[in-house]
């Protein structure tokens, strides 16, 4: 049995109840396989893909709250720090009711690899808990939020692990979390990226990682000959990604037809209004259902469906295996040109495989969406040095990131002759110089 093949029997076997984790292994595995081959006498003595995928630590705890009417509520919470071999930990905290170990593991695992893409000093994490903020007062989401960094504060530092944004987790939640980890240790210290404007943010991170999916996008098309400009989009999810990934594209000239929440789509004919997505979302927190009262024209369909319109491009903006085998055959037969994903892991294995067979450019989330965690690092740096610097300095930092990133996955995947396979490309640009650092580090 090849080694990559013993390992991926190992996960599953150590971790039987986390299928998220082995799919994201397998899919990185997989396409390390001419790596790891070319390598494999050394690499199976320093145990080095064992040691990839077992996380450095991972921390699990008890996250008690109590409620408006006084009830005391528990969470669980999580931090899982994978791998510091070219930095410290880092990657969001999401906050879900879908939440265990196996989702922040696949989550942490794929950070180590999308980090190190960005060319920037940051090694990969990820945390969370099955808290949900939906329906929940401000007062609780603070109550929660200060019970979850009395614990976490233990773990992290500006040096050590610096956590972020995601899925639940915006700019309100990342407020509450700094204001308790400054008042447990008294730092003032750049422990957390995403923050207010008004105490240690950067400029353009709210918009980095949809506009940093758009220049990705841009230039992918562009190395194959195609202008981004005229094209029509689905875009699913109507959370930070998905909002900033239309208002770039409409502001490259692209017409996006859909966004999507967990409990329908809309379709608006004449392309989204952003403003309107806004004041719905990041406002009224409300539901895709008020669209319709902005936009008379437009329709909403209860449950899935944004892969079933006929567009240029698909951007997959809400969440882990939300693009299904029959979603890539239905966007293949209505003639797509390239799949993006903003969100992890949105296209599953086999709706991955398809596209590609079927000549579809496709992006891989761990290259595409890079550009959020691109920003949070030049947080860090702006962090360090006590500047701030303007939007536009930091979102030509983040065009060139991404156009970088573009270029690189296409190159490690020609080199190892697998050209246009940008699955393969991300994953082995983002593994040679974690692998250089372990190596160099020794057994740690
Ligand atoms: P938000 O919480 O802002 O938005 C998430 C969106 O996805 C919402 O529209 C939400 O709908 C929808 N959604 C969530 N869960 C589900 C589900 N199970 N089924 C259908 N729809 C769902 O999160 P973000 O926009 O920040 O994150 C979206 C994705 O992008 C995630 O995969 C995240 O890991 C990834 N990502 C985020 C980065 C960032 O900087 N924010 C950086 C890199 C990746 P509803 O409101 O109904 O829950």
């Amino acid at each position: 049995m090849s080694y990559v093949d013993e390992i991926i029997e190992a996960v599953i076997a150590k971790n039987p109840s986390e299928p998220e984790f082995h799919q994201a292994v397998k899919e990185v595995l997989n396409s390390l396989r001419p790596v790891v081959e070319a390598n494999e006498e050394k690499f199976r003595r320093e145990a080095l893909l064992e040691r990839l995928v077992e996380p450095e630590r991972q921390i699990k705890f008890r996250v008690p709250w109590v409620n408006d009417k006084g009830q005391v509520q528990v969470n669980t919470g999580y931090r899982v720090q994978f791998n510091s071999a070219i930095g410290p930990y880092k990657g969001g905290l999401r906050l879900h009711p879908s939440v265990n170990l196996g989702i922040i593991k696949f989550l942490g695992f794929e950070q180590i690899f999308k980090n190190s893409l960005t060319g920037l000093p940051i090694g990969g994490g990820k945390g969370g808990s099955d808290f949900d903020p939906k329906g929940k007062s401000d007062r609780e989401v603070m109550a929660f939020c200060q019970s979850f960094m009395t614990e976490l504060c233990k773990y992290i530092g500006e040096n050590t692990d610096v956590p972020a944004g995601d899925i639940g987790t915006g700019a309100r939640e990342i407020g509450y979390l700094y204001g308790q980890y400054k008042r447990l240790t008294g730092l003032y210290e750049g422990v957390l990226t995403g923050k207010g404007l008004s105490y240690g943010g950067s400029l353009a991170r709210t918009e980095a990682t949809g506009y940093g999916l758009l220049y990705l996008t841009q230039e992918m098309l562009k190395m194959n000959g195609i202008d981004i400009a005229g094209k029509t989009a689905a875009v699913s999810g109507s959370g930070n990604v998905a909002i900033y990934a239309i208002q770039k594209a409409q502001q490259l000239g692209v017409k996006v037809l859909t966004c999507s929440d967990s409990n329908g789509w809309v379709y608006d004919p004449e392309g989204i209004d952003v403003a309107a997505l806004k004041e719905i979302k990041e406002v009224k927190r409300a539901r895709l259902t008020e669209y319709k009262n902005y936009r008379p024209g437009s329709e909403y369909h209860e449950g899935r469906g944004v892969w079933t319109v006929k567009v240029d491009l698909a951007l997959p903006c809400a969440t882990q295996n939300e693009l299904h085998l029959e979603d890539a055959k239905a966007l293949v037969a209505n003639g797509v040109t390239a799949v993006a994903e903003g969100a992890n892991m949105p296209t599953t294995l086999e709706a991955t495989e398809y596209l590609q067979e079927q000549g579809v450019l496709f992006a891989p989330g761990k290259a595409a969406n890079a550009g959020g965690v691109a920003t949070s690092a030049l947080e860090m740096s702006q962090n360090s040095e006590r500047l701030s610097w303007t939007f536009d300095e930091v979102d030509a930092k983040l065009q060139g990131i991404m156009v970088n990133i573009c270029h690189n996955m296409a190159d490690a995947a020609e080199r190892y002759g697998f050209a246009k396979n940008y699955v393969v490309g991300a994953n082995i640009a983002g593994f040679e110089k974690v692998v250089d650092a372990m190596l160099a580090q020794g057994v740690v």
